[in-house]
């Protein structure tokens, strides 16, 4: 490695780091981006569904290249609240999702990773794999570069941290404390190996279609999280992901939650027939919002996982690591033109951030989880209600309907948890923003007459 000064150095060549890099070498800043894995992608995790816009803002059109490392593009989202033997289902397909530019792809990380950072090395950035950032190196309180394990010093008017979930670096910056099992999710994965035609033929799908679908209730045990089952060309990607402070109290071993995922009696069937060619266990920032550490001091920026950025409700990530690195990487060039890398031309990064959706959405979805903790009891009675419901709708057993109907609302109304919620959520607020829904809905009806 050249002993040298840059004008940045990246660390952590995942969609983040590789965004940032991109663009700055495009811009003509020398560039060195360090990847701790002996190849970029070695060991990183993801479900993995892929979002075409980010993408397609960095590298246009990437889907028609040759050299394309997307697996399918997805035309159907289902979603499946899993009680211990039914499947109360719900989803979407659409004919505009087959055109392009899709709207997403699976993707499988390996492969994705390494083809992602080889445009940032023909951009001109340089990448070493297998080098591992211990240390980040300060002057008169400004990061002026980095420490290898090796004992490598690389020196660079810009650091930009993205180093995925427990940042190393942007804790030694002191921009944030190590998280709390509260602010994580641990996720679990194997990669299934199944013939093209018979996931064709399984899903329902053809010419290079893909289907996604997300699972609540009984696959978590209990636990706030959701399973996943994603389709791949010649293979599934199966996995599990719960808060870490569930796992702490429950003492489920994440193995054990992969296994009695796979043996649930409705999932089993679409999995039947394969192998697993790969394990993998990662942890999932999901702090959000009220989690995510200053972004940015003098010489140092942080981008990605590494700042929390992450909407587990929409299951995106990546994207918003692409954007970030993307708005990063934009910043430092605009700093070098002013010549300032101090925080106060730094702080451009922020109020990019503020612009686009991420910031946005991560606000909108701050008090999610808190939500969902608070009303664990329906969290996990919910799937239960809801497929006893459906099956009294659905099943035939010579009673008149009203019988079914009659138990469907018993079971509602006697529901201790159901109760539970109603009552908690019982405050000043909402019965305001109730009774002026109601009264908006009342004049408009009395208007209509
Ligand atoms: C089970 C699971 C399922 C997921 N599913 C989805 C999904 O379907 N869609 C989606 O959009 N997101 C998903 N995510 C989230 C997504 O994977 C992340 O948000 C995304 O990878 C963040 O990118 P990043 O570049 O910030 O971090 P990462 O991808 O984690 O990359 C960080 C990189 O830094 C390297 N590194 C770390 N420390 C050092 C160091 N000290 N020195 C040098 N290099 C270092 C790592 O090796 C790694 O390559 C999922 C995550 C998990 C775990």
């Amino acid at each position: 490695m050249a002993d040298d000064k840059f004008d940045a150095i990246v660390v952590g060549a995942g969609p983040a780091g590789v965004s940032a890099a991109l663009v700055m070498a495009r811009a003509g800043l020398n560039v060195v981006l360090l990847e701790r894995g002996e190849y970029p992608g070695a060991k990183n995790v993801q479900g993995a569904v892929l979002y075409t816009k980010m993408l397609d803002d960095l590298i246009p059109g990437f889907w028609k290249s040759p050299d394309s490392p997307m697996e399918r593009h997805v035309t159907e989202q289902r979603f499946w609240i899993l009680s211990k033997d039914a499947a109360a289902q719900a989803g979407f397909k659409s004919d505009r999702w087959a055109r392009e530019p899709h709207n997403c792809y699976t993707i499988i990380r390996t492969n994705f990773d390494r083809w992602f950072s080889k445009k940032a090395e023909e951009a001109g950035a340089q990448l070493f794999s297998g080098v591992t950032v211990s240390d980040v190196l300060k002057k008169d309180g400004r990061v002026v570069g980095i420490k290898t394990s090796e004992g490598d010093e690389l020196f660079a008017d810009v650091v930009i941290a993205c180093d995925g979930v427990n940042s190393m670096l942007a804790q030694q910056v002191g921009l944030m404390d190590e998280w709390k099992a509260d602010e994580v999710a641990l996720g679990v994965k194997e990669i299934l190996e199944m013939p093209k035609e018979k996931i064709e033929d399984r899903f329902c799908l053809e010419n290079g279609e893909g289907t996604t679908i997300e699972m609540f209730g009984d696959v978590t045990q209990g636990m706030l999280g959701y399973a996943f089952l994603y389709t791949n060309k010649e293979s599934l990607s199966i996995g599990v992901g719960c808060k870490l402070s569930h796992y702490q109290k429950s003492r489920v071993r994440p193995y054990d939650l992969m296994e009695y995922v796979k043996k649930h009696p409705i999932l089993r069937r679409l999995i039947a027939g394969s192998k697993t060619v790969e394990y993998s266990s990662h942890l999932i920032p999901e702090g959000g919002y009220n989690s995510m550490p200053p972004l940015y001091t003098d010489g140092f920026l942080v981008a990605g996982d590494a700042a929390q950025m992450v909407n587990a409700a929409h299951r995106e990530g990546s994207n918003f690591a692409m954007t970030a690195g993307q708005l990063a990487g934009e910043t430092v060039i605009e700093a070098k033109k002013a010549g300032d890398f101090s925080s106060k031309t730094l702080s451009l990064y922020r109020k990019k951030m503020e612009s686009t959706y991420i910031l946005k959405d991560l606000f909108d979805h701050r008090e999610l989880e808190n939500s969902a903790e608070r009303h664990m009891p329906l969290v996990q009675q919910g799937p239960d209600l809801l497929c006893e419901s459906l099956y009294d709708f659905f099943h035939v057993d010579g009673l008149p309907k009203r019988v079914g109907y009659e138990r469907i609302l018993d079971r509602g109304l006697k529901n201790k948890a159901v109760h539970e919620a109603l009552w908690k959520e019982m405050n000043v607020r909402n019965i305001v923003t109730g009774l002026k829904y109601g009264l908006m809905a009342g004049k408009k009806w009395l208007g209509g007459r």
